[in-house]
């Protein structure tokens, strides 16, 4: 992936960010570059933020991508049942493929993404 590509993903990466914060109207603390998920989590923290808000969060501190799993830092005080709701996504996305969203292979995490065979480079198809 060249610089440009780079760069037209973490656009496309801080869109979305945007947009799901807007759509459940969730306060980010720190904001891109210190928070990014990849696209293909999409539908992983659009229901993550659905659940928190209906627990009445109001506000995250940061949510990345981090060792090919989600990351998301609630604020002091966050109650056990928030706690538990997102590590139930981060559990999810230990089994999504990072750039379609289709279920993973977690042994494509070691070349530093989580994704699925379709994603996986072909060198890690013809492995097996
Ligand atoms: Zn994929």
């Amino acid at each position: 992936m060249n610089f440009d590509e780079r760069k037209a993903r973490w656009a496309a990466e801080e869109q979305m960010l945007g947009e799901l914060l807007e759509k459940h109207r969730l306060e980010l603390e720190l904001g891109p570059p210190s928070s990014a998920i990849p696209l293909g989590w999409r539908a992983i923290v659009d229901e993550l933020f659905a659940d928190l808000a209906a627990l009445g969060c109001r506000k995250i501190v940061q949510i990345k991508s981090k060792f090919f799993e989600l990351r998301v830092y609630l604020p002091d005080g966050a109650t056990a049942e928030e706690l538990a709701r997102v590590e139930q996504a981060v559990e999810r996305s230990c089994r999504t493929c990072e750039r379609c969203g289709a279920p993973a292979d977690r042994l494509e995490m070691q070349r530093g993404a989580t994704l699925c065979s379709a994603c996986a480079p072909a060198s890690a198809a013809s492995r097996s």
